[in-house]
């Protein structure tokens, strides 16, 4: 595994970047260089009516739809070697017009939750993300990446269903949640507190983000 360490930036400006992204303002910009990793990792892609041009592209067998007749969700999936059908000789064929999922994918949320993408189909992303290096201007700020660690990895370890919310098992999942609700592991008046209390807290602090908090 090749893990030179690979910057990914200061931590509190990709942070407050990827938050906005998450809130639908705005987005990173990913120093990917050579990687393509999210490219040949057998990613199913969904296709927004925004991304009209690119499903136009598509094969019929890798152009898939699910959901009901009014309201449909169309799916690039990938080939027999887990490659995006618009990837040729490790270039985007469609760069220009690539899908919203391809612009927002940003797989440092990965690494700073400190877990992996996946398992093994996902190893050329895995690899990445163990290089990122993320550099820190405070100790309050490398505070803030454990803290994200931290509810990462206390999302990963407990199940949670609390009114109707559930903590998400995929990684996707566990380290966006984490990015919203980080400040829980931050605030001292938690510091010890039980499972149940965090898990209450993590979904208060998620409600909170989603309304803007
Ligand atoms: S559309 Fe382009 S950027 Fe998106 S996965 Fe395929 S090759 Fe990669």
């Amino acid at each position: 595994m090749n893990t030179s360490p690979v910057p990914a930036g200061s931590f509190a400006v990709w942070l407050t970047q990827i938050q906005q992204a998450l809130r639908g303002i705005g987005g990173t910009d990913v120093p990917c260089g050579e990687c393509v990793g999210c490219c040949v990792s057998s990613y199913y892609i969904p296709l927004r009516a925004s991304d009209a041009p690119v499903a136009a592209q598509v094969p019929p067998a890798l152009l898939h739809v699910t959901g009901p007749a009014e309201a449909p969700q169309q799916w690039m999936a990938y080939g027999a070697d887990g490659h995006c059908p618009m990837l040729r000789n490790r270039q985007c064929t469609v760069y220009a017009q690539r899908p919203q999922t391809c612009r927002d994918y940003d797989c440092r949320i990965f690494a700073a939750a400190g877990i992996a993408a996946g398992d093994a189909v996902r190893h050329v992303i895995n690899e990445r993300v163990a290089a990122w290096q993320f550099n820190y201007d405070s100790p309050a700020e490398r505070r803030t990446h454990e803290a994200v660690t931290a509810a990462a990895a206390f999302i990963a370890a407990h199940e949670c269903d609390i009114a109707g919310i559930r903590f998400p098992a995929g990684p996707t999942g566990i380290a966006v949640l984490a990015l919203k609700v980080h400040g829980v592991f931050l605030d001292d008046a938690l510091n010890g507190a039980d499972a149940p209390t965090l898990a209450w807290a993590i979904i208060a602090a998620s409600k909170a983000f989603e309304a803007g908090g």
